[in-house]
């Protein structure tokens, strides 16, 4: 897989508002929030590009610590209780932008349902 934007974040190349770091997880605000809490949470390991290539046997215990991130930030951020969104774009039809698996955390306002 090739570089990302969030290759050059991981790398501290490029600023981002850094809110957890881990030997193997990072995550910062998104740069276009779209909730009053929108953190971006992402494997430092850079060659799983989407959900289509997650494996059990691969990916278990990187998908655990990924959302017990999740539930860290969001107490965090004061959305534990409240409640939160994580989202996970997958391919061309869902919008994914960056080829690098992230999970978007949304919260601090009410969500709607179905997404758009
Ligand atoms: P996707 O659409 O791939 O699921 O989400 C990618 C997200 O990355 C978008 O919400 C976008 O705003 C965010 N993003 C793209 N470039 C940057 C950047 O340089 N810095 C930060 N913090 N977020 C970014």
């Amino acid at each position: 897989m090739g570089e990302t934007i969030f290759t050059k974040i991981i790398r501290k190349e490029i600023p981002a508002e850094i809110v957890y770091e881990t030997e193997s997880v990072l995550a910062f605000k998104d740069i276009r929030p779209q909730a009053p809490v929108h953190v971006l949470i992402i494997p430092k390991i850079t060659e799983i590009e989407s959900a289509k290539d997650l494996s059990k046997e691969k990916h278990s215990q990187l998908l655990g610590e990924l959302f017990e991130a999740a539930n860290h930030i969001a107490k965090k951020l004061g959305v534990f209780e409240s409640g939160f969104r994580l989202v996970l774009n997958s391919g061309p039809d869902s919008g994914q932008e960056v080829p690098h698996i992230h999970l978007h955390l949304l919260g601090g306002r009410k969500m709607n349902w179905p997404p758009g």
